[in-house]
This record gives structure tokens, C-alpha cells and sequence, in this order.
């Protein structure tokens, strides 16, 4: 398996798009509320990243119709935006992003509240977050890739959710989806060793039952098999010979 590693210059360029990233997802944060629909936020997120002279990584990425993944309730990740689909109090939605800043991607998600949200629910979205910082703590130069994957698992089968296993995270730089695949689920081996340069987009995504998910006829977008809800949490972040620095907050 062949790991890019990035070079000072592709650094610094990863670091901008990770900035405007971030921007991007806290407008779109400030945006949410009942009565929105999933299409307003795809055309807020596509024009936010245009005005960034970026591009969306996900418009017509293997035929994805819209610039952002809008994910409502029991949709685990790919939800198609639609003008008919409009956010209602108490609902949850994942919002995914990607863009590209001079030829490099960057990748990140966020779950909001959608009005008031029951507590069962907060929690949901709060364990799902901070899965992610416990498995970034093992992603530095001398760790092997799978202590994230088992330190997510380990924290999130604590709280009793379930972990999506036929999502992973991903390697990242010129292209979306690099080397290597980083599931967030337990693993056997150790797989490969990090190294100082690598860019890695790691993004939990948890269900609140069980984890098996289903592909919608749409061929898109994924659910819960047992209808619960799901949240997702995703940062591109750059191993260094200390703490990892998370280039899209
Ligand atoms: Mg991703």
C-alpha cells in the first residue's frame, strides 16, 4: 500500500484548504434551522466554495449530483439534497464537504442539532465527536494506523452505539480517497505505521443501534438497516512527530 507523503509545500496548501473548509462548514452550520431545505444548504455550500476560488470535490464525484452530502436522521452519509426534503425541529442532519484548494482536498463533516434535540440524541452526536479526538490521539509519527481505528472502537462500543463498518475513513491530498482505507471499527493487525507527512481524513460514523447499514435505491444514500439515527464526524488531519494537527477545524 503506497501512502503519499506530502512535501512542506503540498503541507502548507492542504493547510489552506483545511482553513476555507472549516469556514465553510461553520456558515453552513449557522444556517441550519427547521424549515431549510437540504437543497438551500447544497447551493449555500457550492456558492461558499466557489467565493473561495476552491471547487467541490464531491459535485459529480462518481456521478454525485450536488456539492454537499446532506444526511437527515436515519441517513448515515451521502444524502442527495432535494428542494422537497426540508429540516424539521428536532430533526439531526449530517452535513460531509470536500473541496479543492490549487489541486488538494480537503474533507470534513459535522452532525447539528436541528431546532431543540432530544438529549438521546445530543449524545449521539457527542460521543460521535469525541470518537473522533480519541482516535486522533494515536495518530502521530510511531503509531500504527489501527490504534485509531481501536481506540474509536473502543470509546464508542463503551457508550453502546453501534460503528458503520461498510464506511472507512482515508488517506487524502490530489485525490479525495487515498491509501489508506482507516476503519473505525476493531481490528486484528496493526496495519501500517504512520509516518510524519501523511494526511488522513478520519470520520466516525455511529449508529445509534446497530451497524449495518443499507443502500437506498437512489444508489447514494446510506441508512441505518434498523431505522435509528446516525451521526458523523470527520476532519482532515496531518500526522506529525507529535500531536496531530487537524488542518479543517
Ligand atoms: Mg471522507
Amino acid at each position: 500500500m503506497a501512502v503519499s507523503i506530502k512535501s512542506e509545500r503540498e503541507i502548507e496548501l492542504m493547510r489552506e484548504a483545511g482553513r476555507r473548509l472549516a469556514i465553510v462548514h461553520h456558515e453552513l452550520g449557522q444556517a441550519i434551522k427547521p424549515g431549510i431545505s437540504t437543497w438551500e444548504i447544497d447551493q449555500m455550500g457550492e456558492r461558499l466554495i466557489r467565493d473561495f476560488d476552491c471547487i467541490p470535490s464531491f459535485l459529480n464525484y462518481h456521478g454525485f449530483p450536488a456539492s454537499i452530502c446532506v444526511s437527515v436522521n436515519d441517513e448515515v452519509v451521502h444524502g442527495i439534497p432535494k428542494k422537497t426534503r426540508i429540516l424539521q425541529e428536532g430533526d439531526i442532519v449530517s452535513l460531509d464537504a470536500g473541496l479543492i484548494y490549487k489541486g488538494y482536498h480537503s474533507d470534513a463533516a459535522r452532525t447539528h442539532g436541528v431546532g431543540n434535540i432530544d438529549e438521546e440524541a445530543k449524545r449521539l452526536i457527542d460521543v460521535t465527536k469525541q470518537s473522533f479526538f480519541e482516535g486522533i490521539r494515536y495518530a502521530r509519527q510511531g503509531c500504527h494506523l489501527y490504534d485509531i481505528s481501536n481506540a474509536i472502537d473502543a470509546y464508542v462500543t463503551a457508550n453502546g452505539y453501534g460503528i458503520v463498518r461498510d464506511l472507512v475513513g482515508h488517506g487524502i491530498g490530489t485525490g479525495l480517497h487515498e491509501d489508506p482505507q482507516i476503519p473505525n471499527f476493531r481490528q486484528k493487525r496493526k496495519g501500517i505505521k504512520l509516518s510524519k507527512g501523511m494526511t488522513l481524513a478520519i470520520e466516525p460514523m455511529i449508529n445509534q443501534g446497530r451497524y449495518d447499514v443499507v443502500w437506498l435505491k437512489d444508489d447514494w444514500t446510506v441508512v441505518t438497516e434498523d431505522g435509528t439515527l446516525s451521526a458523523h464526524y470527520e476532519n482532515t488531519v496531518l500526522i506529525t512527530e507529535g500531536e496531530a494537527e487537524i488542518l479543517s477545524i
